[in-house]
């Protein structure tokens, strides 16, 4: 497939104009300067790695390979317009908050569960007719309060969704994935037998990791360079703040960006078969990766990514308790048969307790995507020699 063909069939190149209309054009340009920082300091193992925000209101980015050695990485705008817009709201609710929290447990089976009306915007899968769902993104986005502050952070939060995104989509191409899948499947003896589903899991789990060392590189590399950073045209896409601020929205956009994929509020156990962990395992693996990246790459700014880190986890729980507590108070309208519980909690995502339970479970998740790391080292070494 060539590039074009690819692009084309995931919707077209979404244009600066339509970045513009759907982010504003602040927060087309912290994602246009978030896409020239990944594009630039990336590069695949051979031929070319090419990026692309596509037109179109889905959830699933993509890695394709295409003709000779060249690879391209999909990133949907619904993606990333759907992160700004969350951010924004969140935000607000977080600004007004009561600080009452909807208690739940990840563990709850959650029978006919639906999402509320009024969120459906952000939080809800579509199939088909891109234009209503564009409409309804934008008049959800449009009654959230303009505010300078809040808006800049919504849009760094944006920012380092995509950063988190192209990060662990660029992390199947060039760490080749797809080779180490087709030796395993092909039973060749030079590597350890494994089953499929299971291999398929740790690569996600290792996609994962990678993206939270990458992005907890990346970003103590800017604060790093701080001042020195922008003469040298670094721009991340995100404002010029400190190094706490910068981690705890990054801590903030993976809390997030997970509750954007926990589709079905499925208990944990729903996710035992399949290629993704709960999207809390996700979040405690991310988090986790990024306290091991900076403990390795810059030791010296460890108790602050720490602190700045669960600061970025608290704040985000604590504005999706505010986002459902008004949902229980009917602000975002009531499912078919009037019982508005049925939409609570919003994301199975933002308990924390629960998490002291599942230790095992986290840890033995992570252990099978460190295990995918050496394998591709092995595999590596092999196709070298
Ligand atoms: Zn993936």
């Amino acid at each position: 497939m060539r590039l074009a063909d690819a692009v084309a069939m995931a919707g077209g190149s979404a244009s600066h104009g339509i970045l513009e209309d759907v982010l504003t054009p602040a927060g087309a340009a912290a994602a246009n300067e978030a896409l020239t920082f990944v594009r630039e300091g990336t590069e695949a193992t051979d031929g070319l790695l090419a990026l692309e925000v596509v037109n179109s209101n889905s959830m699933t980015c993509a890695a394709r390979r295409l003709e000779g050695r060249d690879s391209v990485v999909l990133i949907p705008l619904g993606v990333i317009a759907r992160a700004r817009a969350l951010a924004r709201r969140l935000l607000q609710h977080l600004a007004h908050g009561k600080s009452v929290r909807v208690v739940g447990n990840p563990l709850d089976y959650r029978p006919g569960w639906e999402i509320a009306p009024g969120l459906v915007p952000v939080y809800g899968q579509y199939e088909g007719d891109d234009e209503h769902q564009w409409d309804a993104l934008k008049s959800f986005d449009g009654s959230t309060e303009p505010d300078e502050s809040r808006d800049t952070a919504a849009s760094d939060i944006m920012s380092l969704c995509l950063l988190y995104l192209a990060m662990h989509e660029m992390t199947h191409v060039v760490s080749r994935h797809d080779r180490l899948l087709e030796l395993v499947r092909s039973s060749d003896p030079r590597v350890p037998s494994m089953s499929l589903p299971v291999l398929r899991r740790g690569l996600e789990i290792n996609a994962d990791i990678m993206a939270a060392v990458t992005t907890a590189r990346c970003l103590a590399m800017v604060s790093l360079l701080s001042a020195g950073a922008k003469e040298k045209g670094i721009a991340l896409g995100v404002a010029d703040t400190g190094l706490d601020t910068l981690f705890e929205r990054c801590s903030f956009a993976a809390t997030m960006l997970f509750s954007m994929y926990d589709t079905h509020r499925a208990t944990v156990f729903n996710y035992d078969e399949g290629s993704y962990p709960h999207p809390l395992i996700r979040y405690e693996h991310t988090h986790e990766a990024t306290l091991e990246a900076i403990k390795s790459f810059a030791p010296d700014l460890l108790e602050t990514v720490v602190q700045s880190t669960e600061l970025g986890w608290l704040r985000c729980n604590q504005a999706i308790s505010e986002l459902e507590n008004a949902c229980l108070f009917g602000e975002y309208g009531k499912p078919a048969d009037g019982n508005i519980l049925r939409c609570l909690p919003v994301t199975a995502l933002k308990y924390g307790t629960p998490v002291l339970h599942m230790q095992s479970r986290i840890a033995e998740e992570y252990r099978l995507g460190i295990q995918i790391e050496g394998l591709l080292v092995l595999m590596n070494g092999l196709e070298d020699g």
